[in-house]
């Protein structure tokens, strides 16, 4: 057992590390040293809770530590880099269950009805709201969940007077939470499970009202929302820490959205109450032209002729493993003095990151890895673009029709390259399920293949 003083001080530590690591996270160079702060941090945490006064039943706690953390060890193993925001989405979710279930716990705990006056009201104010960000946080992260898995249909659920259905939901919910706040010892109970029911019906149809192209946003929204429901949870549980680190993952996770919006030309509210303005009101533009394909050695021969060449990852490149090829490629092609740069979307992948952690594995430096707005301007004067299993960071369709869903993106606009060689293994749509005329561009040719078997093929070609 520690002294209530000692807690207090270990919290503050632990506070102070996972400040650091977000402030590690920040830059590729200082995360690993930002993961390791959040490590130790969170094992200060738990160990000074598990510690503290008032905790009993440590044997059982220590076991269900143990059996928890041989789950999350076999999972974070076993899962693939490409499955990590489905990993994310449903870790969200047991933050949000958690929160639900310790407002319920909170309730019937004979501690708080032994409570009085105003901090009574307080306190149930408390578990009223946590429950209700908990409920929805839980059931929203389930569905994007199964949108990011492909379980549920990426496809805009949107229905007329959508908002307004949600908007009297939410009203229901606050009456209900003035009933809850009146009722007299555990009274209030049915009150508080009808929310829980409306606020994880909110929690389902928000999400499922968000397309496809918009879903990073979603993924770091939710992800906003466990930290709110974990700071919830914190109040009901008087755990200082537990508020601390709530609202350092609330915030951060509101500040990704916002800039994850800016990068996407989205509203921030349109994307989170769903398709505001965002339906298309006729079909996609046409598209015209032929697609034409090249081979490995009439790739590996413009290759050989180019002078500046840039490369534009995507899902595709995470699917494939393809890194690895495309780091040795890069230093065959700047041992000809070729000038190589890497041009990396901000939504690119299934993860905010996801290409930088990528190439990172890889060991490519950093400063040839460049962001959308600062490779854009310098595509006119490039004579060769490999776009590598991507797919609708690429389309010109986002920039020129209007009645295309992801209208409005802004986009790295490979088609004012010189030429342009498209890996991937068929003419299947991308995340959003969008024809891409960037394919049809007399510029540009298909390599059609696994990203990772296309690219060693080519260096094989290149000496
Ligand atoms: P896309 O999903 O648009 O396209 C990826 C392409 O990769 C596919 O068209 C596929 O074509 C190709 N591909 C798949 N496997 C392989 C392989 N083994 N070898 C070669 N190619 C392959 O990815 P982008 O990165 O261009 O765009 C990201 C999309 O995901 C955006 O719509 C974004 O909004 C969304 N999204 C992003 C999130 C984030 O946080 N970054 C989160 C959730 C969604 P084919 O089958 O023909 O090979």
């Amino acid at each position: 057992m520690i002294s209530a003083q000692v807690q207090l001080a270990s919290y503050l530590f632990a506070s102070i590390l996972f400040i650091l690591s977000l402030g590690g996270l920040s830059s590729q160079t200082s995360a690993r040293r930002g993961v390791l702060y959040g490590i130790i941090g969170m094992i200060i945490a738990v160990v000074s809770t598990v510690l503290g006064q008032g905790v009993a039943g440590h044997a059982y706690i220590i076991a269900a530590i143990a059996i928890a953390s041989v789950i999350g060890l076999l999972l974070a193993r076993r899962v693939e880099m490409t499955s990590m925001p489905q990993l994310v989405a449903i870790l969200h979710s047991f933050v949000g269950l958690a929160a639900v279930l310790v407002g319920f716990g909170s309730y019937i705990d004979p501690h708080t009805q032994a409570i009085t006056g105003v901090s009574h009201s307080i306190h149930l104010a408390e578990i009223f709201i946590g429950v209700f960000i908990g409920a929805i946080t839980f059931t929203g992260s389930i569905i994007a969940w199964g949108k990011l898995e492909g379980k549920i249909r990426s496809k805009p659920l949107l229905y007329p007077g959508r908002h307004m259905v949600n908007i009297l939901l939410v009203i229901g919910c606050l009456v209900l939470g003035v009933f809850f706040s009146m009722a007299t010892g555990t009274g209030g109970m049915l009150y508080l499970i009808i929310m829980t029911a409306i606020a994880s019906f909110i929690g389902i149809m928000l999400v499922m009202a968000i397309g496809g192209a918009d879903m990073p946003v979603v993924v770091s929204m939710l992800n906003s929302y466990s930290g709110w429901a974990a700071a919830a949870a914190g109040f009901m549980l008087g755990n200082d820490l537990l508020i601390v680190t709530g609202a350092l993952v609330g915030s951060s996770g509101a500040i990704l959205s916002i800039i994850m919006c800016e990068a996407m030309n989205r509203s921030f509210f349109s994307v989170i109450f769903g398709g505001f303005g965002a339906t298309p009101t006729g079909p996609a533009k046409a598209v015209t032209g032929e697609v034409t394909a090249m081979d490995h050695s009439e790739v590996a021969a413009l290759l050989k002729e180019a002078k500046s060449v840039v490369i534009v990852p995507g899902y595709g490149m995470a699917v494939a493993k393809a890194q690895f090829p495309i780091k040795e490629m890069v230093e065959k092609l700047e041992s000809e003095n070729k000038e190589v740069r890497f041009g990396i979307h901000p939504v690119a992948g299934r993860l905010p990151g996801h290409m930088n952690v990528l190439l990172a594995e890889a060991n490519l430096p950093y400063d040839i890895v460049l962001e959308m707005e600062e490779i854009n301007d310098d595509l006119p004067d490039t004579d060769l673009v490999l776009v590598i299993g991507a797919n609708d960071i690429v389309n010109p369709g986002a920039l020129d029709d209007e009645n295309s869903p992801i209208y409005g993106m802004p986009v790295i606009e490979v088609w004012n390259a010189k030429n342009v060689i498209v890996m991937k293994r068929s003419m299947a749509t991308g995340y959003a399920g969008v024809q891409n005329p960037l394919f049809f561009k007399s510029n540009t040719n298909m390599l059609y293949g696994d990203a990772k078997d296309s690219v060693s093929k080519i260096n094989g070609l290149l000496h």
